[in-house]
């Protein structure tokens, strides 16, 4: 276990499985305390007891991130308990309906904006206070490429938009906090990866040709060390590049 990030406190969305799992791994692995939040209480258990193996310790926030309340309540606790936040993973997402964009029922569309969208605006206005207070407030926002590529996706709509629209929150609470605060603000692209939200969107591809989430982690707990202070970039795992965003002049 190597101690790169000992006494930092981090905050993942989406920890039972996938991404967000290894990485919340990679973190204790570094020595970071590990809040972990999905709504699978026995998933949690589960990297509880992995994190427990490796040496480290978490608290387990069994929660919706639809319950916008919740997220209020969990910015209190994290100030009540630590009074900061060091990192925040927020990479809980979901794909959403593939399928015309008229044709999306309007629950899943609004399922997709609460969960992609409203709950990672919620989560900075819950968190901001206390990643501000921190030495150094790291933030690495699981997006994905789907957001740039839209005319290569037809039937990706609610997802697509969501993470184009993920983006530009994350550039714009990058801009908020350059000159204020110690804050930095990341977009991951992950690329394809071996999960369950890659197989429900990609049935035929055989999952032993792609890479894991445990191939990425180690770059994203890299994106939340002190060290690291390039706000406002997408890092593209496909290519390992840190890239700056680009549109119209
Ligand atoms: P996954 O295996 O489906 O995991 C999604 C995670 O999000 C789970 O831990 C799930 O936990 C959590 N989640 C979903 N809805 C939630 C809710 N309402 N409240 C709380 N937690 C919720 O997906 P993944 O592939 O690891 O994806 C992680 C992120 O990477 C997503 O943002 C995705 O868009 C992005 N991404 C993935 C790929 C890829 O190829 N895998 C590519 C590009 C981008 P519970 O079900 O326990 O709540």
């Amino acid at each position: 276990m190597s101690n790169a990030m000992e006494g930092r406190l981090a905050l993942v969305t989406g920890a039972s499985r996938g991404i967000g799992r290894a990485v919340a791994l990679e973190l204790a692995r570094a020595g970071a305390h590990v809040v972990a939040l999905a709504r699978t209480q026995g998933a949690l258990e589960d990297l509880d007891d992995e994190i427990r193996r490796v040496g480290g310790d978490a608290t387990l926030v069994p929660c919706d991130l639809k319950d916008s309340e919740a997220l209020d309540r969990l910015g209190a606790a994290l100030h009540d308990r630590w009074g900061h936040l060091d990192i925040l993973v927020a990479n809980a997402g979901v794909l959403g309906p593939i399928t015309p964009i008229g044709h999306v029922d309007p629950k899943q569309w609004d399922n997709v904006v609460a969960v992609n969208l409203t709950a990672n605006y919620r989560l900075v206005r819950s968190l901001d206070p206390l990643l501000r207070a921190s030495d150094a407030g790291r933030v690495a926002f699981v997006s994905s490429a789907a957001g740039h590529r839209a005319e290569m996706r037809p039937y990706w709509g609610p997802y697509a938009v969501t993470k184009a629209a993920l983006d530009a929150l994350a550039r714009t609470y990058a801009a908020e906090t350059a000159t204020t605060s110690n804050v930095v603000v990341t977009v991951v692209n992950p690329g394809p990866l071996r999960t369950r939200m890659r197989a429900a969107a990609m049935p035929g591809e055989d999952p032993e040709t792609l890479k894991t989430p445990e191939d990425l982690a180690p770059a994203i707990v890299a994106l939340c060390s002190p060290e690291f202070r390039d706000s406002g970039k997408l890092y593209d795992f496909p290519t390992d590049r840190l890239m700056s965003f680009q549109g119209p002049a």
